[in-house]
């Protein structure tokens, strides 16, 4: 019984969802805009819907289930909640819509207006999350600009929890198989599928890099297996034009590139220089 580990409080009644237009295709099933009314009386709510592609094995659906599972627990402004799941075939996992959709399309969209202030926002939000993540013992593991949605101009949530795994203390959780985003891992995770803390950072400097580029994908026109080689040569993510990234910023990824996983700066100190690199560009 894989509905088993979901608070009952979760259960959603189906005919109280609307399915509207598809909004995109994830890994265990396409996600519509729609709304939920929980009761008669209670207006109508904004959400986006997974529907649950294949259910004919039963571990698609438990690996579908998870996600939910492992959103349940987390409370935070800037990771997406989950509202609720409908547990008969197909299910249905129902979570707080974000209007404007995947940040990295939409900085390519918005690119003429954002300016850097914002941007750096976004980043300590971000930085919010993952330190609350972070004192749940919980690493994320897919850390992108792809996996982080605009709730409104002033607010980003993380989401896709897919690939996310609880954590024993001091320990790490060894990946065997899927497709990992060489792109954005950490040496150790490329390496020895060693995902921690410390590989979050790294991760996380990616992710920042694709914000303060507006978009642009890290390593375009290298391939996958070339990565790892020039990180291991020292190579590491061009500096972005000044204009697009105060040079403290690019100080700040390079440490949490650093190849020595130990030697990053945990999520508390990364979080503490975002809010001064924002303080400062406020106030020029
Ligand atoms: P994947 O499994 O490929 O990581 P998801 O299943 O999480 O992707 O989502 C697929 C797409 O649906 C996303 O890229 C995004 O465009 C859209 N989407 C997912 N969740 C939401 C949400 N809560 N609000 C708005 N759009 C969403």
């Amino acid at each position: 019984d894989y509905a088993a580990p979901l608070n009952r409080d979760y259960h959603i009644d189906r005919h109280r969802v609307t399915l509207e237009e598809l909004l995109g295709e994830g890994q265990f099933g396409d996600v519509y805009r729609g709304t939920y009314e929980p009761s008669e009386s209670s207006g109508v709510l904004a959400v986006a819907v997974k529907a649950c592609k294949v259910e004919s094995e039963e571990t698609q659906a438990s690996n579908f289930l998870e996600e939910a599972y492992i959103m349940q627990q987390f409370q935070h402004p800037h990771i997406i909640k989950l509202v609720g799941v409908c547990f008969e075939s197909p299910i249905w996992i129902v979570m707080e819509l974000a209007p404007f959709g995947e940040l990295r399309s939409y900085l390519i969209r918005n690119k003429g207006v954002l300016d850097l202030a914002t941007l750096l926002l976004y980043c300590h939000q971000l930085s919010g999350a993952l330190s609350y993540l972070d004192s749940r013992k919980f690493v994320h593991r897919d850390i992108a600009a792809r996996n982080v949605l605009v709730s409104t101009h002033q607010c980003v949530k993380l989401s896709d929890f897919g690939l996310s795994r609880w954590i024993e203390h001091e320990s790490f959780y060894t990946a065997s198989r899927g497709k990992l985003p060489i792109k954005w891992m950490a040496p150790e995770s490329i390496n020895f599928r060693r995902f921690t803390p410390a590989s979050d950072m790294w991760m996380f400097g990616v992710c920042i890099w694709e914000i303060m580029m507006r978009g642009v994908k890290p390593w375009h026109g290298t391939r996958n297996q070339d990565v790892v080689h020039k990180l291991e040569a020292g190579e590491r993510l061009a500096m972005p034009p000044a204009e697009f990234c105060p040079p403290q910023l690019y100080a700040l990824l390079c440490q949490m590139w650093t190849y020595e996983p130990n030697q990053r700066p945990t999520i508390g100190e990364v979080k503490e220089v975002l809010h001064e690199v924002l303080v400062e560009e406020r106030n020029h």
